[in-house]
């Protein structure tokens, strides 16, 4: 383990900041041609429906959302107004099989009653205004403003996404919002951010897992500082 930090730390220590963005290009070029359809997993019809899915997904699974949402909950609760006229409880015990279900519960139908009262109903389109909603931080805002709106603001940062970001020697930060500006740096167009995050997601998914990474099946092996291969 500790070889491999030492050789992780020194190729970011001589790593010059061209070198680095030549280098996170060559990833996302390569990570889009082996996934170009990357995008959220997801379900979703409706731009609330996706701010629900999203604030369910924490410390849970996609798959297991999926299959909450898919189910039920979704056939029942389409629109802000659907989501904001919710019994508490009955909806907590709608969605009890997911971890924290309590204070997912109160995020989403507090969120919808704001919707309701100060966005006349819609989901807002801003960073802005998305932040002001109960449990909504940037990197649900930039997931549901670019999936519902094709509205880019930001890179999502998730648990994988942070974890990627530190592995390939992209940032030596911790905190997300520091973790975001950092990648915002790496990649200088706009217009790929949406990817950068499904891209991290996917690779941290199946190869990039958080114990055990199979570095050997990585196609970034080679450009990657804390690659064990
Ligand atoms: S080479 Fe290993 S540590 Fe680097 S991104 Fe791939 S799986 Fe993760």
């Amino acid at each position: 383990m500790g070889e491999y930090n030492e050789y992780r730390k020194s190729w970011i220590k001589r790593e010059t900041p061209i070198a680095k963005r030549t280098r996170a290009a060559k990833v996302f070029r390569i990570l889009h041609k082996e996934n170009p359809e990357s995008k959220t997993a997801l379900h979703f019809k409706t731009p609330m429906q996706l701010l629900a899915a999203v604030i369910l997904s924490a410390q849970s699974t996609d798959k297991k959302v999926n299959e909450i949402t898919d189910g039920h909950l979704f056939k029942k609760y389409k629109t802000p107004k659907d989501f904001a006229r919710a019994n508490p409880k009955t909806f907590e015990k709608e969605i009890s099989q997911l971890g924290l279900y309590k204070s997912k519960a109160k995020a989403i139908l507090t969120s919808a009653s704001m919707i309701q009262q100060k966005f006349g109903g819609k989901l807002p389109r801003t960073m802005e205004s998305m932040l002001t909603l109960r449990g909504v931080a940037r990197k649900t805002a930039n997931i549901v403003l670019w999936n519902a709106y094709g509205v880019i603001a930001g890179i999502a940062v998730d648990t994988h996404a942070r974890r990627l970001a530190q592995r390939l020697g992209f940032t030596d930060q911790d905190d997300p919002k520091k973790i975001e500006k950092d990648l915002m740096a790496l990649v200088p167009q706009k217009k790929l951010w949406p990817k950068v995050n499904t891209l991290l997601v996917d690779l941290g998914r199946s190869t990039c897992i958080a114990q055990s990474p199979k570095c050997a099946q990585c196609p970034l092996n080679k450009l990657c500082p804390s690659s064990r291969v």
